[in-house]
């Protein structure tokens, strides 16, 4: 087919899928009409696609045979014509008939939710590399380590005393254990306020705190499910302060829906639940009549320990500029109740077939393209950071990250990061699609995906704005299957990605990437810290292991990124700044005696770990104790005090005993026994 035909044609494809055409009629019918290049089967397609009812549609389909038709003649009677407008013809391809579905089918039906670390994670990267490779694009799993296995075993409550019945929970992520079950007074905490608590005093003290939530349906959407966010965060940490037992959150899904959300800011705290939201509320009018309840909760989980998983990374080389690079990403992992499918199979499918498309029509982009598949997202953006890590060289050269994460609803334009220049850049870009619009980008940064680590690089950095849709109301939720997914607008997104992509890996324009101090002042201008907060990464950024750094002294300790220098230390040595404060909860960096050697300033974060001998520290072990998740607390001579971390049932309980210490991953410690084999992780606490 010779190019201007090709265009025509996908031009064609594309006003008729706007108009509600479907893809595979349209297809049948087009091949039917150039083919056979006949007058018969023009009047024959005008008569079907052109109810009578709606004149636009008829006007829209009538012109666009005309072009196609002139097409047909120009091609048959000139040769070699001009060569055809490859954004349209990426654009229209994107809208014919392509495999998208039947590969989001494949996915989450086959494979179904994707935790990663798990073997269905470990089957969608196969999957992923599968996919590329049939579709003529270079891709490579690029291996990360993910510093703390969380997963549910198992989750069961009961709730007794003056009335009993059974209700189902699931876990919070990052929720601990109860170690076998745990029983305690189940209490009213209303909506988790501090005036709740207040009014709560003792009683919240080792119980089980009932917090009820507001309904999130399609109506509230999107607000709805950071409102949730917020809300529940802040109910931890007043939990935490109160000493309770646990906390319950009625679920704010009706129709006892489970889901989960996250709670990354308590991670590895407390017991939390979410509870389905009938029962909840029977509870609450139990409490509220003055009945006396007590909850019994089991929770198990995996955990504790670090992993290995991998980013699958598609690549499309450029001609002219290839060591610039334009990625698009969306996470491959989802979490386990569902299978995955809004959130965010459907996006992956979308950016295989866009890679599919570029190489199916032989275009060649000025810059690299590379198609990013995160691992680790749900966990909190772990892919995707240690993507920046890997190819830390290259950031300069990225001249945009664009992250796709909200299911199916229309593409309404970007989020443009609170970065001058780029909305207009944007603009430029999608004026191809105008039609599927209209186009709004929003210039404020956002925290929640994995465009996080390109922000705190500095490299510019987009989130596709998606109408709400059923997105928030089927959140890592069991309802997160296939079937609600909006097929027709996943197909018109993914001619909207599309041509932002063309156009990024084409423009002229660029913007440079930010310093420190730009990404400084962003956050300074916006509320980016407590939106960092609530996702648990602001201490990563905060203490320079996470994002740009302002100078290679920011590793030797750079007071104003909240790290002491060495020579601040009151005690004897400082550990490396990028082991010792990687966790919310270590809050100091002077931690071991003369003797034990200085870890690389890298250690923990890109190399691999030091032979156990490097680095050790011998402490005795003077008491152990346990906190209210049943986790030991382990204070040394020295005075310093030890959480374990992991979920691993040790016993620690003759005191004193010798151990030795040595860092491991991202922050956490291996403490092992003098007398024995068993490790734990464990970190300093306050
Ligand atoms: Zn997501």
């Amino acid at each position: 087919m010779s190019p201007t035909y090709r265009t025509l044609r996908q031009r064609c494809q594309r006003e008729w899928v706007a108009f509600g055409v479907l893809p595979g009629d349209l297809e049948k019918l087009i091949v039917a009409f150039v083919d056979h290049h006949n007058h018969q089967c023009y009047h024959e397609v005008l008569k079907n696609l052109t109810p009578a009812k709606n004149p636009e549609v008829s006007h829209m389909t009538r012109n666009c045979l005309r072009r196609l038709l002139l097409g047909a003649v120009g091609a048959a009677v000139v040769s070699g014509v001009a060569i055809a407008d490859d954004v349209d013809a990426l654009v229209g391809a994107m809208l014919g008939n392509t495999p998208i579905i039947d590969d989001l089918k494949s996915l989450t039906d086959s494979i179904g939710g994707r935790v990663t670390g798990s073997p269905s994670n470990s089957a969608a990267v196969t999957w992923a590399l599968a996919r590329f490779k049939q579709a003529d694009v270079v891709a490579t799993a690029e291996e990360f380590e993910m510093p703390s296995q969380w997963q549910e075993l198992e989750a069961s409550a009961n709730v007794s005393g003056d009335i009993s019945f059974a209700a189902r929970v699931v876990a919070k992520p990052f929720s601990t254990g109860t170690d076998g079950s745990l029983s305690a007074p189940l209490v009213d905490g209303a909506r988790g306020t501090a005036d709740d608590f207040d009014r709560l005093a003792e009683m919240a003290h080792e119980a089980w705190v009932l917090v009820e939530t507001a309904v999130l349906d399609d109506n509230i959407g999107l607000a709805g499910l950071f409102a949730e966010y917020g809300s529940a965060a802040a109910t931890a940490q007043l939990a935490i302060d109160a000493g309770v037992a646990g906390i319950v959150f009625m679920s704010s899904r009706p129709k006892n829906l489970l889901y989960r959300l996250p709670m990354l800011s308590s991670k590895d705290k407390l017991p939390i639940l979410v509870m389905e939201r009938e029962n909840a509320e029977r509870a609450l009018r139990l409490l509220r009549a003055g009945n006396s309840l007590t909850l019994q909760a089991t929770i198990e989980i995996d955990g504790g320990y670090a992993y290995q998983s991998s980013n699958v990374i598609g690549e499309i080389r450029g001609s002219s500029r290839p060591d610039e690079i334009v990625l698009l990403g969306a996470h491959l992992d989802s979490y386990d109740l569902g299978t995955g499918a809004l959130d965010n199979g459907a996006n992956v499918t979308m950016l295989i077939d866009i890679a599919r498309q570029i190489r199916r029509l032989g275009l060649q982009p000025e810059r690299t393209i590379r198609f990013a598949l995160w691992n680790g997202e749900e966990q909190g953006f772990f892919g995707s950071w240690q993507y920046t890590e890997r190819h830390e060289d290259e950031l300069d050269n990225h001249v945009m990250a664009a992250s796709f994460d909200i299911g199916t609803g229309r593409i309404t334009g970007f989020f443009t990061g609170g970065r001058p220049g780029l909305p207009a850049i944007v603009d430029q870009q999608l004026a191809p699609v105008a039609g599927l619009g209209p186009f709004q980008q929003v210039d404020i940064p956002l925290v929640g995906t994995d465009n996080f680590d390109f922000m705190i690089e500095g490299v510019p950095n987009l989130i596709a704005a998606q109408a709400d849709a059923n997105y928030a109301s089927n959140y890592h939720a069991a309802s997160d299957t296939f079937d609600k997914v909006d097929q027709r607008q996943l197909k018109l997104n993914s001619a909207i990605a599309a041509a932002l992509v063309w156009g990024f890996a084409n423009t002229a324009d660029r913007l440079p990437r930010q310093t420190h101090d730009d990404i400084d002042a962003l956050i300074n201008a916006t509320d980016l810290e407590q939106q960092m907060r609530t996702f648990g990464v602001w201490e990563d950024w905060a203490s320079g292991i996470r994002g740009r750094q302002s100078s290679s002294e920011a590793l030797e300790g750079d007071p104003e990124a909240g790290v002491p220098s060495a020579s601040e230390n009151q005690t004897d040595i400082s550990l490396p700044p990028a082991v010792a404060v990687s966790s919310s909860a270590v809050v100091a960096t002077s931690v071991i005696t003369d003797d034990a050697p200085v870890a690389d300033e890298n250690y923990g974060l890109k190399e691999p770990l030091p032979p156990p001998e490097e680095n050790t520290l011998q402490v005795t072990v003077t008491s152990v104790s346990k906190n209210l998740s049943n986790r030991f607390l382990f204070a040394t001579e020295s005075g310093q005090v030890w959480l374990q971390t992991d979920q691993r049932r040790a016993r620690f309980e003759d005191t004193p005993f010798k151990a030795e210490i040595r860092p491991g991953s991202m922050g956490s410690y291996f403490l092992k026994p003098d007398s024995s084999t068993v490790s734990v992780r464990v970190r300093r606490e306050k």
